[in-house]
């Protein structure tokens, strides 16, 4: 079954056709088969994290990544004297310092502007002046512009006051290669529809086993209760509590298996980066901008200036490019006009030149726009 257009989105993305194959079956939830899949799943994901398996122990939670975050936040700061340092530079960033008002976790926040990457010394200022700060976390690619930050970088710096790290790398695990342990990740979070290439429904954390089994009794949520996803997952050998998106779990296994097949992390983070590499130089041929300096560029997606002094107009672009094939992102920031273009997913170099052309033909035939 083809699909109407390419998603050129940060996730939901273009899958594999026999990634989706799979969820045209029904399957049973309760039984040791499937509880046997989610196992291997969970042994997998951890095997992508880091090479000191024994240390960590992946969770999944039912949800879009966001539900994985807030269960993170929720259940690994202790309701007493827990207080929460967060580095943000970006609309999902500042969604954690949302949902720590909502669970009334205490906080502290260092953010810097969309357009730079977090700022190492500011975080080391603020480690230094507040002595009460018991956790770190940190957006690693914040999708809001394509900055990819400094998540090791900070990780040590935590680490070296004592504190427990946590790193929201939605989207950017499985597409760009990092070690948990070698990081100094205590928790890291993803979900099933970004660099793995699965489709949405529920999200995962790479926890450390020891940091996580002090986590009892933590929770604010009863859902989002990690440490009891954890447990029961551990005790009842692969079972959820609730209902699991059974249909996304079996799509997530065949994509990890494509994963693999595709040759790792490192071959999958080269076919994003040369499609990134591919985009920008197309696009500058084209007059485009792009919003964030080389030097700190994700391979995941692209901000793009609009035209300076035109006509331009977002909708009338995104929806010529969408009737010949390729759905585009608006931009999220506020300070200046962009348009985003992800390079995750199933989209190879081809798929990049086609829609280059297809831009090409959009500014020639519409030359009154750029005028
Ligand atoms: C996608 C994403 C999320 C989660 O968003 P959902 O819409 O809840 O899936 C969180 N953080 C980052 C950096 C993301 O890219």
């Amino acid at each position: 079954m083809k699909n109407d257009y390419l998603l050129l989105t940060p996730g939901p993305l273009s899958t594999s056709e026999t990634v989706r194959k799979v969820m045209l079956k029904d399957w049973c939830t309760w039984d040791a088969e499937y509880n046997q899949l989610v196992q291997d799943v969970r042994s997998r994901l951890v095997q992508l994290a880091t090479t000191t398996v024994d240390k960590y122990t992946a969770v999944l939670m039912q949800g879009s990544g966001s539900f994985t975050v807030e269960a993170v936040l929720g259940t690994v700061i202790p309701k007493q004297r827990g207080k929460l340092l967060i580095c943000t530079n970006g609309a999902y960033g500042d969604r954690i310092v949302e949902m720590t008002e909502v669970l009334g976790i205490a906080t502290t926040v260092v953010s810097t502007e969309e357009s730079e990457i977090l700022d190492e010394q500011r975080i080391a200022a603020e480690l230094k002046r507040d002595p009460a700060i018991t956790h770190v976390v940190v957006v690693h690619c914040e999708t809001t512009t394509g900055v990819l930050n400094p998540a090791k970088a900070i990780c040590q710096l935590a680490k070296s006051y004592g504190k427990i790290t946590i790193v929201d790398a939605m989207s950017s695990f499985g597409g760009v290669e990092m070690d948990v342990f070698d990081w100094n990740i205590d928790f890291l979070i993803s979900s099933a529809n970004k660099c793995i290439q699965g489709v949405p429904g529920f999200g995962f954390c790479i926890a450390d086993r020891d940091k996580l089994e002090a986590c009892k009794g933590n929770a604010r949520s009863l859902s989002l209760d990690l440490y009891s996803q954890y447990k029961k997952m551990e005790e009842a050998n692969g079972k959820w509590r609730y209902t699991s998106p059974t249909h996304v779990v079996r799509a997530f296994h065949q994509a990890l298996i494509e994963l693999e097949e595709e040759g790792g992390i490192t071959v999958r983070n080269q076919r994003y980066a040369t499609n990134q590499e591919q985009l920008v130089k197309g696009m500058e041929e084209l007059g485009f901008h792009v919003l964030i300096p080389r030097a700190y560029q994700s391979p995941i997606i692209t901000s793009f200036l609009y035209p300076k002094q035109t006509n331009f107009t977002f909708e009338q672009f995104y929806q010529s490019l969408k009737k010949q094939g390729f759905v585009i992102y608006p931009g999220k920031i506020s300070k200046v006009d962009t348009f985003r273009i992800g390079n995750i997913g199933e989209v190879y170099v081809e798929d990049i030149h086609l829609l280059l052309g297809v831009i090409k033909s959009f500014i020639v035939d519409k030359q009154e726009l750029f005028a």
